[in-house]
């Protein structure tokens, strides 16, 4: 089946993902797809569970198309040392159309691995800090929108809903699997790669 980008409020983006412990041909070919999901959808980054997998893993290319910028696969990241802040609009291919501003540090390293199983570390500030840790709130089961004001939340009130009449639409016409069966799917990827 191919991988489709998942939207808010599937309970998947609220999962807290795994690590992972190996990479198969299988997790390489699943990274591929996830660019190509992220290209078609216009987007800089795309974390696993956006495409429905629990595993602690995104992708990033910030120029956001494909033969430009630089393909970048994080296995396990982790951030640390933080600093500054600063605020800035943000967007999310899983609540497409909704925009606001987000207080985030304005510098941070990550240290993550790649699909060699090579550490890898940076230290980031500008779009691309912003962009990793908007991707690992991902992987912890945060979205940009539980960080923005309630005063921005309240603006954006009315577009969230839409999202979740729409969910709950989709669920009810049986196109979205039930608790127990995305519970299930859930687990047999944790049991495989984690
Ligand atoms: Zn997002």
């Amino acid at each position: 089946m191919p991988l489709e980008i998942i939207r808010y409020p599937h309970p998947t983006l609220r999962h807290t993902s795994k690590t992972i412990k190996r990479v198969d041909a299988e997790l390489r070919r699943i990274v591929r797809e996830m660019f190509d999901r992220m290209y078609e959808a216009q987007g800089v980054g795309l974390a696993a569970n956006q495409v429905g997998l629990p595993l602690r893993l995104f992708v990033v290319n910030l120029e956001g198309q494909p033969g430009a910028g630089e393909e970048l696969v994080f296995l396990n990241p982790v951030i640390s040392m933080p600093r500054g802040s600063s605020e800035s609009e943000e967007g999310c291919l899983s609540l497409p159309g909704l925009y606001g501003p987000v207080v985030r540090p304005k510098q941070v390293r990550i240290s993550a691995y790649n699909l060699s199983g090579e550490e890898f570390r940076g230290d980031l500030n500008g779009l691309f800090a912003r962009v990793v840790q908007h991707e690992l709130d991902h992987l912890d089961g945060v979205l940009f929108t539980d960080r923005m004001s309630e005063e921005a939340l309240e603006e954006r009130r009315e577009k969230l809903l839409e999202f979740e009449r729409d969910y709950e639409t989709a669920r009810q016409a049986g196109q979205l699997p039930s608790i127990e069966e995305n519970a299930a799917h859930l687990a047999e990827w944790e049991s495989r790669y984690c």
